[in-house]
C-alpha cells in the first residue's frame, strides 16, 4: 500500500541576484531590488514530501529519521547562511526560490524517496520541484476583492433562487478572493529564474487585479454580462486572460486556484499545447 508523507522544516537564509558578468544597469533590469547590496534575507518554510509503501510498523519512513536527515544534509548547513556561498550550486545558479527547491531535491534524493520539494519564501511565493531535470512550478498568491450575483439572465428570479440560492438575491454579495497562480518552466541555468518574477507579478496585476479589484462583476467586466460568475468561471476566465502573457514569459500557467472563502475553491489547469509547437505557435494559438 502506497502513501504520501509531507515533513515540514524551516530556516532562515539570505541571498543576493547579482550576476558578476552583466553589468549593474542589466543586473538591475533583470532582478531589480534583489541586486542591492549586501543582500536581503528570507524566513523559509520547506515540505519534503515522499512516497513509498507502508511497513510492518505503519510507516513509510520513520519521521524521526526524516527529520534527522533533513536537519544533516540542509537545514544545519543553510539555517543562517549567506545562500550564494554556502553551496557550490549557488554560485553556477543563483539561489531563487525554485532554483533552492531543485538543489534541495539533488541533496536529499539519495536518502529520501522523495516526489516534491515544496519550498515557501513567505506566504505569497513558493516553488515546487519533483525532479524532472530543469522543471519546476512556481506559484504566486494574491488577492482581490469584489462583488458578484449568481443568476442566468435566461431565467426568471424564482428559477435562478431555486439554483442559486441566496447567492441569487437581487443586489448581490461580495467576496475576498484569494487568487493562487502557478506557472512552470525550466530554471535558466545561470539566472536560476523560469520567468521573470517582477514581468509574472506585473501580468496578474495588469490583466486581473486592476480590472476585477473592488468591482461588481457581473457589470463591470464584459465577459461576466453573459457567463455567470461562479467561482469556476472565474478561475476559467482568470486562466484565458493570463495563459498568452505567461507563454510570452517563456513560462507555461500551469494552474489557477481561485479561493472564495475559506470553505469553497476551486482549480483549473492550464490549456497542454503539443511539446512539438515552437514557442512562437505556442503564442499565436493563445492569442
Ligand atoms: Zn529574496
Ligand atoms: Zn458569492
Amino acid at each position: 500500500m502506497e502513501c504520501t508523507i509531507n515533513r515540514r522544516a524551516e530556516f532562515s537564509a539570505s541571498h543576493r541576484y547579482w550576476l558578476p558578468e552583466l553589468s549593474e544597469a542589466e543586473n538591475q533590469q533583470c532582478f531589480g531590488l534583489c541586486t542591492r547590496f549586501p543582500g536581503h534575507g528570507h524566513n523559509y518554510v520547506l515540505y519534503v514530501s515522499l512516497l513509498g509503501d507502508i511497513d510492518q510498523y505503519g510507516m513509510v519512513q520513520n519521521l524521526s529519521e526524516v527529520k534527522q536527515v533533513i536537519k544533516k544534509e540542509v537545514t544545519s548547513q543553510l539555517n543562517f547562511s549567506y545562500l550564494n556561498d554556502v553551496w557550490t550550486e549557488f554560485q553556477e545558479t543563483l539561489p531563487t526560490t525554485e532554483n533552492i527547491a531543485r538543489v534541495l531535491w539533488q541533496r536529499l534524493a539519495p536518502y529520501l524517496p522523495l516526489v516534491q520539494i515544496e519550498l515557501y519564501e513567505h506566504p505569497e511565493l513558493w516553488a515546487a520541484y519533483q525532479g524532472n531535470s530543469m522543471e519546476a512550478f512556481l506559484t504566486v498568491s494574491t488577492h482581490f476583492s469584489a462583488a458578484h450575483r449568481l443568476a442566468r439572465p435566461d431565467l426568471s428570479y424564482e428559477e435562478n433562487c431555486e439554483i442559486y440560492g441566496k447567492c441569487a438575491r437581487p443586489n448581490g454579495h461580495g467576496h475576498n478572493y484569494h487568487l493562487e497562480v502557478t506557472i512552470k518552466g525550466d530554471i535558466d541555468p545561470r539566472t536560476g529564474m523560469i520567468a521573470d518574477l517582477v514581468a509574472f507579478q506585473e501580468a496578474i496585476d495588469r490583466l486581473v487585479l486592476e480590472p476585477f479589484d473592488h468591482t461588481f462583476l457581473n457589470k463591470d467586466i464584459l465577459y461576466f454580462a453573459e457567463v455567470v460568475p461562479t467561482a469556476e468561471n472565474i478561475a476559467v476566465h482568470i486562466r484565458d486572460l493570463l495563459q498568452g502573457a505567461i507563454a510570452n514569459l517563456g513560462a507555461t500557467l500551469h494552474k489557477v486556484k481561485l479561493i472564495e472563502s475559506p470553505n469553497n475553491s476551486c482549480e483549473v489547469y492550464g490549456l497542454v499545447f503539443p511539446q512539438s509547437l515552437p514557442m512562437k505557435e505556442k503564442i499565436a494559438t493563445y492569442a
